[in-house]
């Protein structure tokens, strides 16, 4: 069975961490920063880091055209913070000319959670992990006040969804790639190596 092979944007953001999270998990990964190389993974993780500078670093960089066909074709992402805003079908508080990829039946306000508490950590149940909290790390979070019914809440926060599940995607409002838990990781090469009928390490 072949292999999955994993790519981080990188364009901007916490890129290494997940290249990092991803080969602890014992999966292929390589970042990504030309069509070419967007071309040559079969999954990707779009990262933490600010949405409306890889917003247009994806312009800058000729990846926008190439990114929304491979997400139309069912290649399978984990998106985290920033990477949920650029999956999202609709930003709240973004810059009107930003890219929402339109994959995520969500609509998120970017820095939801206010000045006050710019970052904080909360130990949160994921559903599809088991009994052991999970623990999220919000950083500038974007807040998701919607969600539609293609995307399936797996944890909340407040009364607001932080995960969301939908076909082979997975988004989270907090930074796994920050903690030593491996479970999310985990989870995202494991639905994915299934969506596409391959090993996931
Ligand atoms: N506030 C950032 C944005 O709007 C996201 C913060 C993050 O990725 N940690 O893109």
């Amino acid at each position: 069975m072949t292999i999955l092979r994993v790519g981080v944007l990188a364009l901007q953001g916490d890129v290494r961490e997940h290249l990092t999270a991803l080969r602890g998990c014992g999966a292929e990964a390589a970042s990504v920063r030309t069509p070419a190389e967007l071309e040559s993974v079969d999954a990707l993780v779009l990262p933490g880091g600010e949405s409306t500078t890889m917003s247009r670093l994806l312009q800058v960089f000729d990846l926008e055209m190439p990114l929304r066909e491979r997400l139309a074709g069912g290649m399978p992402t984990l998106s985290t913070c920033a990477g949920l805003i650029l999956m999202s079908r609709e930003v709240l508080d973004g810059r009107p000319d930003q890219i929402a990829l339109g994959v995520l039946d969500i609509s998120v306000r970017r820095n939801g959670y206010g000045r006050q508490v710019e970052s904080f950590e909360a130990d949160i149940p994921v559903a599809l992990l088991g009994v052991a909290p999970f623990r999220a790390i919000f950083i500038r979070a974007p807040r998701i006040e919607h969600a539609g019914p293609d995307a399936e809440v797996v944890a909340s926060f407040g009364g607001n969804p932080v995960a969301i599940a939908q076909g082979p995607h997975l988004g989270l409002c907090f930074h796994p790639e920050m903690t030593d838990d491996p479970r999310l990781h985990q989870l995202f090469l494991e639905r994915a190596a299934a969506a596409l009928e391959v090993s996931a390490a």
